[in-house]
């Protein structure tokens, strides 16, 4: 079997890496980064569409969900924004955020950010072993034993560093909650997130392709007792597909779906429902020939407006002054245009996996509690973060908290 490591790390993605390149930096010899791929993270290299949205300034606990809210406060104060973009500089990045927070190495290309690494890890001494993938892992009185598809290795300390199960085509297949699993860890209910939604074809007839700015919420219930989920309220971008819709807004909901919601769209946010009523009223005096599609010319995307039309039954060329008296069931429809979910995109197309290693079986400093010298990093945490960075801070934060705490208990 050979030497035991002092640390073995499973999974090269964005939180193994850190980990490994932290352990190496607090002076830790002899640890071993076990990856799948045959490169370093393949997840990170194409994150923020290809950008790298690897941090936002707006970092705060509550952009989390999952069971490990505190767990989350109590890494990111130590490890929050402000570390992550001095460490990632120190890698020899420049960093810089756009006008919503949202942080991008100044290349623009997420792959440099893997790259950055890359660099780091060849010149730390961590041995690096590609397309090798753990099967099993297992605690052994003095540590734990890890099985590849080739052998058996030994280690001191053990980080599952596996990711989730979100678009698994990057290597993170899901199969690092069976590892957990296997420690008596218990997994909460997986579903993806930041994921598009479906809507079939018809309710988004004629609105592929465009994109606007809206406020989205999400109608719940039955009958009277129908109602917006308040939590879900977002703004920003959605784009429509020909059978479902996308973009920021959408992923920021999609966490939060359930079957049977609406998704409530307001393509006008800033103005409200009685302004917009006088609005077209006054229009349609001055224009009375006009035909009702461009009475929303100018108000709204030209495919909205006739989408909008088409739901209240007035006929494309139809007269302004034949239609004053559905302007109002006009106005209401575009601020709160309904659509029925009928599902998700799937883990094959999600940028998140919602659930996983249950937070309260992890210390603050993200040790096992069921086994002594083991740590849950990344996503493979019952942690997700909103669009915008949030899930990659978690991953680099994590990954440090961890190598500081196995270096502490190594050199102490
Ligand atoms: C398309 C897309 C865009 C995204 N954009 C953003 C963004 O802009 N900002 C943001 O914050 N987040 C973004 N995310 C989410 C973010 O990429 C992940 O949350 C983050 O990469 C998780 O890091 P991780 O290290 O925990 O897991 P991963 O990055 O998934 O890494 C896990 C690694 O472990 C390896 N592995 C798994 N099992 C084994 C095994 N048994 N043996 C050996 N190796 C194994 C995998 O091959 C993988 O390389 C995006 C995700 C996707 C899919």
């Amino acid at each position: 079997m050979g030497m035991t490591y002092n640390a073995v790390i499973i999974g090269g993605g964005a939180a193994g890496m850190m980990c490994a390149l932290h352990l190496a930096e607090r002076g830790i010899g002899n640890v071993l980064l076990l990856e799948r791929n045959d490169r370093l993270g393949r997840k990170l290299s194409v994150t923020g569409n290809g950008q790298g949205n690897v941090a936002n300034e707006n970092l705060s606990a509550d952009r989390y969900f999952g069971s490990g809210r505190d767990r989350v406060a109590a890494v990111l104060g130590r490890y929050g924004e402000q570390w992550l973009l001095r460490e990632l500089t120190a890698l020899g990045g420049l960093f810089s955020a756009d006008e919503t927070g949202r942080v991008y190495p100044t290349s623009r290309q997420a792959s440099a950010v893997t790259d950055l690494f890359r660099f780091a890890l060849e010149k730390s001494g961590v041995e690096i072993r590609l397309g090798k993938k753990a099967v099993a892992a297992e605690k052994r009185a003095d540590g734990f034993l890890v099985r590849t598809e080739e052998g058996e290795l030994s280690c001191r300390m053990l980080v599952l560093a596996c990711g989730g199960m979100a678009s698994p085509h990057f290597g993170s297949d899901g199969g690092g909650y069976a590892l957990a699993r296997a420690f008596g860890h218990t997994v909460t209910p997986l579903s993806p997130s930041l994921v598009r939604l479906r809507t079939g074809q018809d309710p988004v007839r004629g609105l592929k392709g465009v994109r606007c700015d809206c406020t989205v919420g999400l109608m719940r219930g039955a009958g009277k007792r129908r109602s917006c989920f308040a939590d879900a309220r977002t703004r920003g971008d959605v784009l429509f597909t020909d059978s479902g819709v996308s973009g920021d807004a959408i992923f920021r909901i999609s966490a939060f779906v359930r079957e049977g919601d609406e998704l409530s769209i307001n393509f006008l946010p800033d103005i409200g429902g009685a302004d917009l009523i006088a609005a077209l009223r006054a229009k349609a005096e001055r224009y009375p020939q006009m035909c009702a599609e461009d009475l929303l010319r100018g108000i709204v995307h030209s495919s909205v407006g006739k989408a909008a039309l088409r739901r209240c039954n007035i006929a494309l060329g139809e007269r302004a002054e034949d239609v004053v008296q559905k302007l109002p069931y006009l106005a209401g429809t575009l601020q709160f245009f309904t659509v029925k979910i009928t599902g998700t995109d799937g883990f094959a197309n999600a940028q998140v996996t919602k659930g996983g290693v249950f937070m309260e079986e992890l210390t603050e400093r993200l040790e096992s509690k069921k086994a002594k010298g083991l740590f849950i990093v990344g996503e493979l945490c019952d942690v997700d973060g909103e669009c915008g960075g949030y899930n990659l801070q978690w991953a680099f934060s994590s990954g440090a908290c961890a190598a500081d705490t196995i270096a502490e208990a190594l050199c102490g």
